[in-house]
């Protein structure tokens, strides 16, 4: 199958590692929303989140946690987003599940959602 967050996990295309955890890798997103954007994927290919195991909620919540308080850190952010788009209708471009975690600031010209 190719998909390029598999193609990550295997070192085939090279990326920017913050975390790795036994399932989970988190990296810089090569096309920044804001300043230290940072996704979170599960090492095996799940497509969205529905098809994840809830016995990895522990570690996965925990690599998200530690990925966002070092982009918070490294960029000075007092807030982020913490956005997950599951299926093409809801924005998902790379059919392997991803949350995204976008550090926030005063006038980044983001505009919220929800
Ligand atoms: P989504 O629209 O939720 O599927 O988001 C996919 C994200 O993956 C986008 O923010 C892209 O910038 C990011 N992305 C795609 N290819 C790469 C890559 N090779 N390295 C890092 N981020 C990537
Ligand atoms: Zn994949």
């Amino acid at each position: 199958m190719d998909c390029i967050f598999c193609s990550i996990i295997e070192g085939k295309i090279p990326s920017k590692k913050i975390f790795e955890s036994d399932n989970f890798l988190s990296f810089f997103d090569a096309n920044p929303v804001t300043p230290g954007h940072a996704l979170v994927i599960p090492k095996r290919h799940y497509e969205i989140f529905l098809d994840m195991p809830s016995s990895l909620g522990i570690e996965c919540l925990d690599i998200i946690k530690k990925t966002t308080l070092r982009i918070l850190k490294e960029n000075n952010a007092s807030g982020f987003k913490l956005v997950s788009n599951n299926k093409k209708i809801a924005g998902q471009v790379v059919p392997h599940l991803h949350f995204h975690i976008i550090p926030r600031k005063e006038n980044d010209g983001i505009k919220h959602l929800v």
